[in-house]
């Protein structure tokens, strides 16, 4: 099952249209069939590819980010400290799912923290 796997990704980047290298290399003789037997899809990659992937990479990064260090900006809330409404805020489940989100509050301009609920 695993090479059957295997063997159907290699042709699937064979056909791959947007990776025209990889089988001219092939055909020319550059790869042989026992490299491509060992390479994997990564290599394979067109660079074209490669970028993309790159570029989802920085995303999901970023996404992660955010979701720790807290989330979303706002001007809903006002510090109490500095009197600016530059924060950024995030809805926790502290406790059990049935209770209503927990809202921490971070002030952009003075690091003040708190919670609202
Ligand atoms: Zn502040």
């Amino acid at each position: 099952m695993k090479y059957k796997n295997r063997v159907r990704s290699r042709i699937a980047n064979l056909k791959d249209a947007k990776n025209p290298d990889l089988r001219r290399n092939v055909l020319c003789g550059t790869i042989t069939p026992q490299q491509i037997a060992v390479m994997t899809s990564e290599e394979m990659a067109s660079d074209e590819l490669k970028e993309i992937r790159k570029a989802m990479t920085k995303e999901a990064i970023r996404e992660h980010q955010m979701a720790r260090t807290g989330g979303t900006q706002t001007d809903l809330f006002t510090c109490s400290k500095c009197r600016k409404k530059n924060c950024t805020y995030t809805q926790v489940q502290t406790r059990s799912s049935d209770e209503p989100m927990t809202t921490f509050v971070v002030c952009n301009e003075c690091g003040n923290r708190w919670k609202f609920c």
